[in-house]
């Protein structure tokens, strides 16, 4: 009997630390062993000393060796886990446990925004959930767009993202193979090179005709392939792959592998001038890399015939390619492509301007990296193309920075209080209402500032509440308002009032991201700033605090007088 238990514990114990980098803890199997097993918790006493020597030496033995023994002693455990563990994803198609590879392919042409945090985060959750592996490829092999800053910015966000890759590399270090597939292709008359005019292929194209040089024959091909890397100019010649002149599917009607592009590469400068497209490296690549899952967004799917065709006339093992959905949000470009005229042309102050989808922005505005998974986990895995409320991936980040939040009060467009009998000098304020936080001392003197909005309706006789201060009543109301004080236990009913002592009151800039683009129009109102009067001690919290402001909302320090409203 206790050989079974144990037998349980390492098991589970194994699986857990196959999880989570190797480590495993007391606590967590705990649970899981009565979770799993619930007639052990009357025992569970005498279970404790046995979990806790187990987790110690499944903790002690190298990951390889976990894994070894977990394939070997445990299998049962591996078949099951997909489906009960991540409800968000569905099971994968012919995926086997320790086997998996999938790979996340940006082109480093610009600021990752949170369409790469939906395709990474999917990508490294399948790879852990098969306890598989994670390849970040930058698909660099159009010079003309790229540079090495957009190669760092893409890692600096999927480690903001805690998204964990277990290699890196570049499409562009894999040229001579690549020359050598497409010498492959030419060799044995499965691909050409045209040297028709742009427009004439085309016309071509959609009159479904060959080009002329479709007729050309090996020799022909290969003459003018050496002459690529020399002869010719820019535009003057390409390969195209032997597709189907007729085929229903346009993709397949003769398409570019590679082509000619005068630019120095950030990386290999002036070293090649042929490039080859997306269809043809990320065919190879996935090929030669063991991609066993390869993802992408739905509008690529019809790229799908020509990119199993490729690998099918080189012979080449060939991955499954799978879609989702693009992530879009209503009014916010989530594309590198159309984020970047909105940052050249200025329209935005940069990559990192709140009103945008990109990491940075979303950083600074206050989305915190775990609402973003459980944001992007809770899409349901689909094809169709609906945009993803904002307000959802807003509520999952409000449940997690709400705890962790200070409490703040704000006033804005100021109004002077005066309080008569007040003969405090000092409050101490807790930062959270549940959670201890600390507290913070705030002077008084007997002049606040309040907002209009709860100043406007007052009227002589009226009680009000100061926040954690004391209740008055109005004694009188000109251009400033007067009160005295009348008891400090808070009554029942009696309004709520912030304020903000006169005489420390730090002036601060609100900086509101609204929607950027209006039935596809660019909203000029988009960034709302409002002035605001807050607690002194906000010049003590560090920038990128969050920070509940009373009755308004959470916002993030930005700088010393400048928040950005991260949500509701
Ligand atoms: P962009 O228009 O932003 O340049 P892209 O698809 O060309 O889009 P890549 O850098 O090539 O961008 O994308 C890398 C990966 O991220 C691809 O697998 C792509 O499918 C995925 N991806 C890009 N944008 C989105 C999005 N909005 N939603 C989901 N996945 C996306
Ligand atoms: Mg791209």
């Amino acid at each position: 009997m206790d050989e079974e238990i144990k037998g349980i514990i390492r098991g589970i114990a194994l699986l857990n630390a196959s999880e989570h980098d190797g480590k495993t803890r007391n606590d967590t199997i705990i649970s899981k062993v009565v979770g799993t097993r619930p007639e052990l918790r009357s025992r569970i006493k005498e279970i404790i000393p046995l979990i806790t020597q187990i987790v110690s030496e499944v903790n002690s033995i190298s990951i390889s060796a976990q894994k070894s023994e977990l394939e070997n002693s445990y299998p049962d455990l591996l078949v099951i886990k997909p489906k009960q563990e991540r409800e968000g994803l569905p099971p994968l198609e012919g995926a086997e446990y320790g086997k998996v590879i999938t790979r996340f392919p940006p082109e480093p042409n610009g600021y990752p925004h949170i369409g790469h945090a939906k395709a990474s985060i999917i990508d490294e959750e399948y790879a852990k959930m098969y306890g598989g592996k994670l390849i970040l490829r930058f698909d660099d092999t159009n010079p003309e767009n790229e540079r090495l800053e957009y190669y760092a910015a893409i890692k600096v966000g999927l480690d903001w993202l805690g998204v964990k890759y277990d290699r890196v590399k570049n499409t562009s270090d894999d040229m001579e193979l690549l020359y050598k597939k497409a010498e492959e292709l030419l060799e044995n008359e499965y691909a050409y090179v045209c040297t028709c005019e742009k427009e004439t292929i085309s016309i071509n194209r959609r009159e479904m005709r060959p080009c002329k040089c479709n007729a050309g024959d090996k020799s022909q091909n290969i003459k003018r392939w050496e002459n690529m890397s020399k002869k010719y100019k820019q535009g003057e010649a390409i390969v195209r792959f032997r597709g189907d002149m007729h085929s229903e599917n346009t993709v397949m009607r003769d398409p570019t592998l590679l082509r000619i592009i005068d630019e120095p590469h950030p990386i290999h400068k002036d070293k090649y001038r042929i490039w080859p497209n997306y269809d043809f490296a990320v065919a190879i690549e996935d090929s030669i890399d063991g991609i066993t899952h390869a993802f992408r967004t739905k509008e690529y799917e019809l790229r799908n015939e020509l990119y199993y065709t490729i690998l099918d006339k080189l012979n080449m093992r060939k991955p499954r390619m799978l879609e989702f959905s693009r992530l879009e949000f209503e009014g916010m470009p989530v594309s590198k492509r159309a984020l970047k005229p909105l940052v050249q042309d200025g329209r935005v102050s940069g990559y990192d301007d709140p009103r945008l989808p990109t990491l940075e922005a979303l950083r600074r505005r206050g989305i915190v990296p775990e609402a973003i998974r459980k944001f992007v986990l809770s899409l349901s895995f689909t094809k169709s193309d609906t945009f993803a409320p904002f307000e959802t991936l807003e509520s999952f980040n409000r449940k997690i920075i709400d705890p962790a939040s200070i409490r703040l009060f704000i006033v804005f467009d100021p109004v002077k209080l005066l309080v008569s009998n007040n003969t405090m000098t000092e409050i101490e304020i807790p930062n959270h209402p549940q959670k201890d936080m600390g507290k913070r001392k705030v002077r008084v003197d007997g002049t606040f500032y309040i907002s209009r909005q709860d100043a406007e309706n007052l009227k002589v006789g009226d009680e009000v509440r100061l926040l954690e201060l004391y209740n008055i009543r109005i004694t009188k109301v000109s251009s400033d308002i007067h009160g005295e004080i009348i008891g400090t236990d808070y009554k029942a009913g009696i309004p709520k009032v912030q304020w903000i002592s006169t005489n420390n009151a730090v002036s601060i800039e609100v900086v509101i991201p609204k929607i950027l683009f209006v039935n596809d129009e660019f909203n000029e109102n988009s960034l709302e700033i409002k002035q605001a009067l807050t607690e002194p001690y906000y010049l003590e919290l560090n920038v990128g605090t969050e920070i509940q402001f009373v009755r308004y909302g959470y916002c993030r320090k930005d700088s010393a007088n400048q928040v950005i409203y991260t949500h509701k």
